[in-house]
């Protein structure tokens, strides 16, 4: 299994880009403006986006993908989520004000894309890749995700702030090589973090004492401009562990 790391950033300028990875060349999670890194061949490959929440930074590529590709793919692309993320997306994203249904199109009977309700604890298996849909906390309702094949593991954590479930969730596995976790916040930064739903590193800090597992770990989603500051708090607040930036390029072989 093969991921990539279009873009995990919590903003955007220059060459930060907002969070979406690529697994293998068929399963994005989130779509952001990662997405941009795509060329029109690749973008054609994607089967299935898998959603942690339905904020903007995490889905604002979608419309743009699902337009590029309209109407060459043969099946529709399959956008997954929690009922609530996926209701967010019809209600204000594809409801013909913002930007066209593509559920409906070009025909209601066979549209260029469609949505699977997916809810915390649900697994979904695609040609021997298996994956968990993890509930989180942040602002909003969201997920993280685990995905394993025959030769390995890795675990994203969408956006959250400290919280149980995921640590336990991913304790319940036998393996875990690879994590990839945000910390959108500097510890100055705690009240926001907070009433945001993000980690700081000294909350991540706090949240990895739960986790039993020592896959790698990628920080993701540093608030753009602050990154020095956050990444030098993680090394300093995770010390026992091997902890490394997330960027746009990266790519993971498991
Ligand atoms: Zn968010
Ligand atoms: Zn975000």
């Amino acid at each position: 299994m093969k991921l990539r790391v279009l873009g995990c950033s919590g903003g955007v300028g220059n060459e930060l880009k907002t969070t979406s990875l690529l697994v293998d060349d068929d399963i994005l999670i989130d779509a952001g403006s990662g997405v941009g890194e795509l060329t029109l061949d690749e973008m054609r490959k994607i089967r299935h986006v898998f959603l942690t929440h339905s904020h903007l930074d995490h889905f604002s590529f979608l419309p743009l993908l699902v337009d590029s590709i309209f109407p060459s793919i043969r099946d529709a692309l399959v956008v997954h989520g929690q009922p609530v993320t996926l209701k967010a997306l019809q209600t204000h994203v594809f409801n013909w004000t913002i930007w066209p249904d593509f559920a409906k199109l070009p025909t209601e009977d066979k549209p260029v894309m469609r949505y699977q309700e997916l809810t915390p604890g649900d697994t979904f298996e695609l040609d021997g890749r298996k994956l968990e849909m993890i509930g989180v906390n942040h602002i909003v309702p969201g997920v993280g995700y685990r995905m394993e094949c025959d030769t390995g593991a890795f675990a994203f954590s969408g956006d959250t702030t400290t919280n149980d479930n995921l640590w336990n969730v991913l304790n319940g596995y036998d393996r875990l090589d690879l994590l990839l976790v945000e910390a959108a916040f500097a510890n100055a930064d705690i009240d926001l973090s907070k009433r945001s739903g993000h980690y700081t590193a000294d909350l991540l800090a706090a949240d990895l004492k739960k986790l039993r597992h020592k896959p790698d770990i990628y920080i993701t989603h540093n608030k753009p401009g602050h990154e020095t500051v956050i990444m030098s708090e993680c090394r300093q607040a995770i010390s026992d562990r091997k902890v490394a930036a997330a960027e746009t390029g990266l790519v993971f072989t498991l």
